[in-house]
């Protein structure tokens, strides 16, 4: 099977070589499996067959998938920790004429993976970049999570400084679509703990394993998961899905309403309580709130 953009770059490098003119190569972004080998396109074996370079992230675990798939094409190292360097001298050699594929340890590159670089040096400097889609373990979670699909954020991985972690989280509380995070498995449990103390006690998926042998998805809320894998501790990767938040986006006018009732019957905490978990607001927006509206009534 033909990848005719890669056929059609050979034929526009002969017709530059007729006319000594220098042709520009090309970038493509292949996905590769996320575990189950058999999880690559006829495409992406394609491209990886006639890519002149293929630019990887570990150059042992691609050329076990390169091995299994009997394609010998060099390998170039392209990590978290060279990004700027390998990427200019990959687009060097697209400059010469070569055809680069860019591939990552696992599923779709630049997907919490690196390449964001690569190709925006690539676009700056005129050269064709071209996706060859595959798996990732983002939408295969999403699908499996039985949460709706409509509208996701992917957060990724969240970061490991507890006050940016906190910043985010505080924000993600007020997002309504399907929340998607990436995780380790050795962090699994105290992060499903951090997402139920600062989202409440939603309905999630971990989905685990993914196309692998011991593949397994549980479904339940983030507390119950929190108790599951902290007595059974998880192996493998893992994505954590969670639903959006069901709370109404409300005015202050309304935040403030909503105080003042709370205040005239319940303690300023227990006020606090209930408004923040009925509202998109972060608590300690809603205490501040609260805080001045118990200063007028004093
Ligand atoms: N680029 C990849 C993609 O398209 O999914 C993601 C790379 S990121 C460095 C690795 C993370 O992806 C893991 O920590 C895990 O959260 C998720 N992941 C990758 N493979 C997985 C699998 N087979 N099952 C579940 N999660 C997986």
């Amino acid at each position: 099977m033909a990848t005719p953009s890669i056929h059609n770059k050979k034929h526009a490098k002969s017709q530059a070589a007729a006319s000594k003119m220098p042709s520009q190569g090309e970038l493509f972004l292949v996905a590769t499996p996320i575990g189950n080998l058999g999880d690559i396109t006829l495409r992406a074996l394609e491209t990886l067959k006639s890519a002149d370079t293929i630019a990887c992230e570990d150059t042992r675990t691609s050329g076990f998938l390169l091995k299994h798939y009997a394609i010998s094409v060099p390998l170039v190292p392209l990590h978290a920790h060279n990004e700027a360097g390998a990427s200019e001298r990959i687009i060097e050699k697209m400059k010469g004429g070569e055809n680069v594929a860019l591939i990552s340890d696992a599923g779709t590159p630049l997907i919490s993976d690196p390449g964001a670089r690569l190709v925006k040096a690539a676009i700056e400097a005129g050269i064709r970049v071209t996706p060859i889609p595959g798996a990732s373990a983002l939408l295969s979670a999403l699908t499996v999570a039985g949460l709706p699909t409509d509208t996701f954020f992917f957060a990724g991985f969240l970061p490991g400084k507890s006050t940016e972690r906190k910043e985010l989280l505080l924000w993600l509380k007020t997002i309504p679509t399907t929340l998607v995070f990436y995780e380790a498995p050795h962090r699994l449990t105290e992060t499903l703990a951090a997402l139920g103390a600062a989202l409440g006690d939603r309905s999630a998926a971990v989905a685990r394993e993914l196309t692998k042998l011991h593949e397994e998805c549980k479904r339940n809320s983030l507390s119950a998961l929190t108790a599951y894998y902290t007595a059974t501790p998880p192996k493998g990767e893992c994505v954590i899905v969670v639903e959006g938040t069901k709370a109404m986006a409300v005015s202050d006018a309304e935040i403030d309403a909503a105080l003042r009732e709370k205040l005239q019957t319940g303690s300023l905490r227990e006020a606090v309580d209930v408004v923040t978990e009925h509202s998109r607001w972060a608590r300690s927006d809603v205490y501040a709130r609260a805080l001045a509206l118990k200063k007028e009534q004093a």
